[in-house]
């Protein structure tokens, strides 16, 4: 049976196939499996306005209540990926003409992760290019673009001949994910983003691995955030996001592994754009906070593993200056200047604590949401940041604090957003009796 669909009759799909997007929705919304021609169909007439929002929409409401089953997640998958380019880094060789391997990192987003940032020349002092597509902020969780425009002069739009031209003489690139790579992708996810429909596995392990398959890289290390300020809020979706999203790169030809990493509190002390570029110089300086190293290095070994390297040594490299060497080419490629002052807020306020004890708990989504309410990210899309806007924090969880001590530093250009940063913050900060200990580890679990 065939039922006319709002935007009119059934239209062509891709092998010429006509299916009813009503039918499809049912079929979902009934529990039923779709085929991989009927996905393919369905993913195509959405990028060409044949379905609309209102059905894609229904029909995502249906997949996030539903489900679908790994066969069905990787044909979604992979018409997301056909909906655009592919890139291909296979001819890619060093100056001296010396073939590249590739491997990348992707993060499912949190509070302070910076990480992007040391990680990538990093890796590359070993000799595996690094094609970091990332993208900006939305919400509480900061973009890495935005915080790398806080160094004056760098730009993330580069073309494809820019990018492979950089990767082939400094190993490392970091700019934005250009709009022929899945823009199935780019539709399908401001329509969820708005219809309630983001916190799917299936959804969002299509859209995380449609792109970074597109993206050509060889290896790839998924670092899936758990916790308050992740979209997975508990181990158990975490694991099963995870083992998708592996699933989908080996079937892919990428060599693929994730990390379960804690995001129930912010990563370093610093949660904004300027002064996360500048806790990252630190780590890349040798120095900066232990949890920021640790993943960093247990990033970059996944990373380097993955892409066959074997017995490389990337503390030493954060130690030597080797990984700052190619930080500042990097940067400097990119239109940036390494040695320019970053841009400060300013205005600033203190948040003391309210007691003596053990920090056992800095929540990450009110810290996330007090920076984002600061400036340091946009409400919608078209919105600008504020560079220097963000919250310093001067203790993390397990540190001995007096009451009365400074915890927080607010920084903003417009002072008038202090008290709604500061209402964020009310529950973020528990305090208990010396002697007690943070519950959270960094580094929860491997999958792959
Ligand atoms: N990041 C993505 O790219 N897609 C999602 O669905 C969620 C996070």
């Amino acid at each position: 049976m065939t039922h006319a669909s709002p935007s009119g009759p059934a239209s062509s799909g891709p092998a010429g196939t006509a299916f009813d997007a009503v039918d499809i929705i049912r079929t979902k919304r009934d529990r039923g499996t779709l085929t991989a021609e009927q996905i393919a169909w369905t993913i195509d007439a959405y990028t060409r306005g044949a379905i609309a929002d209102e059905q894609m929409a229904a029909l995502n409401m249906a997949i996030l209540l539903n489900g679908m089953d790994r066969a069905e997640i990787s044909q979604w998958t992979a018409a997301m990926i056909n909906s655009g380019e592919r890139l291909d880094f296979s001819a890619l060789r060093t100056p001296a003409g010396v073939p590249m391997r590739t491997a990348d990192k992707h993060s499912t987003g949190g509070v302070g992760d910076k990480i992007t940032l040391p990680l990538a020349p990093l890796v590359a002092v070993f000799g595996v290019a690094v094609p970091q597509l990332s993208g900006r902020g939305l919400g509480h969780t900061g973009g890495t673009l935005d915080k790398l425009e806080a160094i004056p002069g760098w730009r993330a739009d580069l073309t494809n001949e820019q990018m492979m031209r950089q990767l082939s003489e400094v190993g490392a690139v970091i700019c934005a994910a250009g709009a022929g790579l899945a823009p199935a992708d780019k539709k399908l996810y401001a329509l969820r983003d708005v219809t309630g429909t983001v916190e799917s596995v299936a959804l969002i392990a299509s859209s995380i691995m449609s792109k970074k398959i597109a993206e050509g890289t060889g290896a790839l290390v998924l670092d899936v955030k758990v916790g308050s300020g992740a979209f997975m809020k508990d181990a158990d979706h975490a694991r099963e996001l995870a083992a998708t999203m592996v699933a989908l790169g080996q079937d892919a030809g990428v060599n693929t592994v994730a990390l379960l990493t804690d995001m129930s509190t912010p990563l370093g002390l610093t949660a904004g754009n300027a002064i996360e570029v500048a806790e990252s110089v630190e780590v890349l300086a040798g120095g900066g906070p232990e949890d920021v190293v640790e993943l960093t290095v247990r990033l970059a070994e996944e990373m380097l593993a993955a892409a066959g390297v074997r017995d490389a040594d990337p503390a030493a490299a954060l130690r030597d200056g080797r990984a700052m060497d190619v930080w500042r080419r990097m940067i400097a490629a990119q239109g940036g200047d390494p040695d320019a002052a970053l841009p400060a807020a300013r205005e600033s306020e203190v948040i003391y604590a309210p007691a003596d004890g053990v920090l056992v708990g800095l929540d990450a989504l009110s810290v996330g949401v007090a920076a984002w309410r600061l400036g340091a990210g946009r409400a919608r899309k078209e919105d600008a940041v504020q560079a220097g806007a963000g919250v310093r924090m001067h203790a993390k969880p397990g540190a001995l604090v007096r009451a009365g001590e400074p915890l927080m530093t607010l920084l903003t250009d417009t002072p008038e957003r202090f008290g709604r940063a500061r209402q964020a913050l009310e529950d973020a900060v528990t305090i208990a009796p010396e002697g007690s200990a943070p519950a959270s580890k960094l580094i929860i679990e491997r999958i792959g």
